[in-house]
């Protein structure tokens, strides 16, 4: 593994009832970069999710977090090591406050010594949450909760977040906020690695590309690379997804 990665990814596969779902997928994340996993439904990008967090353990291969090799670790050690997971489908709790509920996000997350109050403000403002402190979640627009979730997983001071399809079901103004949100994020010092459908958003954002397909590892590289790859065109950009 190269010291600018954080994380490595070498032969990673994962079954479920015979069905490779990851298959021997290796690449590494460079810190400090936007790295955008893509592909079509059923490709894999959700199970990889899983496996880096600890929810499955892979079959075979290892992943490699900080220069530790985390294969096979809980989700509560990988959190506490400084991996967050915002969700697609936020579950906020619907009568706490916008700041009750990423103070949860402090509370748990990376081990360490931490200041509660201040980790939550700032996870309220590079969310763009402040103003919105004592609301609801409840009362929140399909928007605002998506950048809850980003902000309950921020507060976690992860140094690594993976971000499961944050701007799905977002307009053009709230997707353009997300794109700010998650530069601001990697500005801030973090490494993302995004799922996410809305390719404008994805060009626009990533330093590197990765795309699935069926399991595999089709293609990796710079935006412009892979939006001219034809593989790529052919399994996903082409189609109607
Ligand atoms: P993506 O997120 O790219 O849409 P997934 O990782 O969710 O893809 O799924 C990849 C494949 O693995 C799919 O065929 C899916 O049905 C299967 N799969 C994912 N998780 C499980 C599971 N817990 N049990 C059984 N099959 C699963
Ligand atoms: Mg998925």
């Amino acid at each position: 593994m190269s010291a600018q990665s954080i994380l490595s990814v070498r032969g990673v596969s994962r079954s479920f009832r015979g069905l490779k779902a990851v298959n021997e997928v290796s690449f590494e994340v460079p810190r400090g970069s936007i790295c955008s996993l893509i592909g079509p439904n059923g490709a894999g990008k959700s199970t990889f999710f899983n496996l880096v967090t600890g929810y499955f353990a892979p079959d075979s291969g290892t992943i490699t977090f900080e220069g530790r090799d985390i294969t096979g670790f809980s989700p509560v050690q990988v959190a506490h090591l400084g991996v967050a997971r915002a969700f697609q489908i936020a579950k906020p709790f619907p009568g706490m406050s916008v700041t009750e509920n990423v103070r949860i996000g402090a509370l748990f997350g990376r081990a360490g010594p931490r200041d509660v109050d201040a980790v939550t403000t700032q996870a309220l403002e590079l969310a763009g949450l402040a103003a919105l402190h004592d609301r609801e979640a409840r009362e929140l627009t399909v928007g605002q909760l998506r950048r809850l979730e980003v902000a309950r997983a921020l507060a976690a001071r992860p140094s690594l977040l993976l971000a499961d399809e944050p701007c799905a079901g977002l307009n053009p103004t709230e997707t353009a906020e997300m794109v700010t949100i998650l530069r601001r994020i990697r500005d801030a010092g973090a490494t993302i690695v995004l799922v996410e459908h809305d390719m404008p958003a994805v060009m626009q954002i990533s330093d590197t590309v990765l795309v699935l397909e069926a399991g595999s590892l089709i293609a990796q590289g710079k935006p412009e690379e892979i939006a001219r790859d034809p593989r790529v065109i052919a399994a996903y950009l082409g189609t109607d997804e």
